[in-house]
């Protein structure tokens, strides 16, 4: 099955828990809008290189589309479809004013010198600038596409629509509008996240965790993990993983990371493979989606998940974790604090009031602990796991919003 269809699987098994009206259900079966389109990029060599690059807005209800763009050779439409639906249901499940979008480019930025990657990038806006608006559709950066990139991409906004537009696109460099704190915001939000869950995953101060990708959102996590006295004893990236059973020193592995560029020579070596069967009371996968399949589940050797990658789960894996009564707090919470740092920035572009780093965390702390706790007691009202009360929360969110315009209830009753 493509993954959209068993992505939306999820509305279809949510919608008959609630009482969520048909014409909802209807209205979120397929995007609103979905762009595919060429991009012709002169190379350095004189030669043209055309780039499938993708474009969805799933779905505005709830507000203007937001969500990343991804520059990664298996980019496809079903794909950015698939991410596009996720951010609807993650920025309800967090109760922001915005609908859920995504997009992609099929390239390996490796192949790309930096020149030719700023000609992608504005090439990007150029051939979606039908939806790119701050109040229509506002992308941000997702897998290979940081700071630089945005900062192309919101210079371009501003050549087309002739004045500056710095809310039209999140994840800005600071000088040009970014926010402080934005960058550590997923990590951060996660764990956020993962202290309202804690008692009920039955982790105690000392519990041991292995994070999966000691990237940005995996370090931000893990070094707020270590503060508070959590063991995180395995830590891996692409090169392979770093392993004490007494607790990796956090800080210390930040440092000859940044100094190496790997994880590995600094405490006992692993395989990055052996990080899934790590013997551990929670793994955090924050690299890849798809990692923990209906194999890779077999060997996990785990208490309870906290999913900070996008679709780190397959459905069928979180079928057989359900099953098993291994608890998995989803990527539509557990990451949701990425989204809520770029609404900061959002609403920061608008005002040109522009905020300190501790107003920035209090906002989001407060929104993403409110919202755990409302996906808390929506699972134990519902007696289903994370994922479904998450789904469920989201759910009921947008189904207010499409509901208040009207159903079929509506207009047939007397
Ligand atoms: P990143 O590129 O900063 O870090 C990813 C890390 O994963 C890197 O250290 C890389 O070496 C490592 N990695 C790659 N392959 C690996 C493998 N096979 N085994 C172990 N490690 C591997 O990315 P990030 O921004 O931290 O994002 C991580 C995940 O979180 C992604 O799935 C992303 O979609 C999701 N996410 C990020 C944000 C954000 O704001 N950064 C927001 C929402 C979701």
């Amino acid at each position: 099955m493509q993954m959209f269809e068993m992505a939306k699987q999820r509305l279809t098994d949510t919608a008959k828990l609630l009482d969520i009206a048909d014409d909802v259900v209807e209205t979120l079966r397929y995007p609103d809008e979905t762009l595919c389109a060429s991009l012709r990029v002169r190379l350095d060599d004189g030669s043209v290189k055309s780039f499938k690059a993708f474009r969805c807005r799933y779905n505005e209800s709830r507000g203007p589309t937001k969500g990343g763009i991804r520059f990664h050779p298996s980019v496809n439409m079903d794909e950015v479809i698939t991410l596009a639906f996720w951010m609807t249901f993650k920025t309800a499940c967090v109760d922001l004013p915005f609908g859920g979008g995504k997009g992609g480019v099929s390239v390996d930025t490796k192949e790309l010198s930096k020149r030719e990657l700023e000609r992608l990038s504005r090439a990007y806006v150029r051939a979606f600038s039908d939806f790119i608006d701050e109040d229509r559709d506002i992308p941000a950066p997702d897998m290979y596409t940081g700071g630089i990139v945005m900062a192309w991409m919101a210079d371009e906004v501003a050549a087309l629509k002739r004045r500056p537009m710095p809310a039209a696109i999140t994840g800005k460099p600071l000088p040009l509008g970014g926010a402080k704190g934005r960058t550590e915001a997923t990590g951060r939000g996660g764990f956020r996240v993962l202290e309202v869950f804690q008692d009920k995953l039955g982790l105690d101060n000392g519990a041991t965790i292995a994070v999966q990708g000691f990237g940005n959102a995996g370090t931000v996590f893990a070094q707020m993990a270590a503060e508070a006295g959590f063991k995180v004893v395995m830590a891996s990236d692409s090169s392979g993983a770093a392993y004490d059973k007494d607790g990796l020193d956090i800080e210390g592995l930040i440092a000859h990371k940044s100094e190496t560029g790997a994880v590995t020579g600094f405490a006992e070596d692993c395989a990055a493979g052996d990080l899934l069967k790590a013997d551990c009371d929670l793994l955090v996968p924050a690299a890849l989606g798809g990692v923990i399949d209906e194999d890779s589940v077999e060997r996990l050797n785990c208490g309870a998940v906290l999913e900070l990658a996008n679709g780190a789960v397959t459905a069928k894996a979180d079928a057989q974790l359900v099953r098993a009564g291994i608890p998995v707090v989803p990527d539509i919470l557990a990451n949701a604090g990425g989204v809520i740092g770029s609404h900061s920035e959002w609403v920061q572009n608008r005002t040109g009031q522009y905020w300190g780093l501790d107003d920035f965390n209090d906002i989001l702390d407060r929104r993403i602990q409110d919202s755990a706790k409302e996906t808390l007691g929506l699972a134990g009202e519902l007696e289903r796991d994370y994922r479904t009360a998450a789904y469920a929360l989201a759910l009921k969110r947008l189904n207010d919003a499409i509901a208040a315009k009207g159903t079929q209830r509506y207009y047939c009753e007397d």
